[in-house]
């Protein structure tokens, strides 16, 4: 990072939670401000008096981010977003098989006993079902999704999909 030049867009988000995550520490935690210099200039930059405190604010700001990560995962789901475009939003876009990896993540169930993931769900937006999404291991819609309403007009559209996709009955 330069003193000088533009930040990039990616920069300035970086801040934006950084300063967020400071003021939480404040508010959260009774922490105070101080200035500091930033290297060898005369600009300064507010920092924390006691820095446990920003690791107490850093700390439940990742938990509740961690959980909107699944929570969001699944709206997007629920509005009709493919696994594939999770995973890509993710940072799996790398992997084998983006789609399996991002449903595996936000499916994991760390620490119980059994399997460690089986089935998500969510609410289909478009007939305001409640689904069960065991995950994109198969190709047919109805085999990875169940609990449409007969009459849910995405679903339908799913399996008409993958039916010209396949080239199969539905
Ligand atoms: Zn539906």
């Amino acid at each position: 990072m330069s003193v000088f030049g533009e930040p990039s867009e990616q920069q300035r988000r970086v801040w934006r939670v950084r300063d967020l995550v400071r003021s939480l520490a404040v508010e959260w935690f009774a922490a105070t401000e101080v200035r500091e210099p930033v290297g060898d200039t005369a600009i300064t930059r507010p920092v924390l008096a006691d820095p446990l405190a920003g690791l107490r604010a850093a700390v439940l700001s990742r938990w509740v981010a961690a959980g909107q990560v699944r929570d969001y995962a699944l709206d997007a789901r629920g509005a009709g977003r493919s696994w594939a475009e999770v995973a890509s939003v993710l940072g799996f876009d790398d992997h084998d098989a983006p789609g399996v990896v991002a449903f595996e993540h936000v499916a994991e169930r760390g620490g119980r006993t059994g399997p460690r993931w089986d089935r998500v769900w969510w609410r289909c937006a478009s007939c305001g079902q409640r689904v069960a999404d065991t995950g994109p291991y198969s190709s047919h819609p109805s085999e990875v999704e169940t609990g449409h309403a007969e009459t849910c007009a995405r679903h339908a559209a799913d399996v008409a999909a993958w039916a010209e996709r396949t080239g199969w009955g539905q």
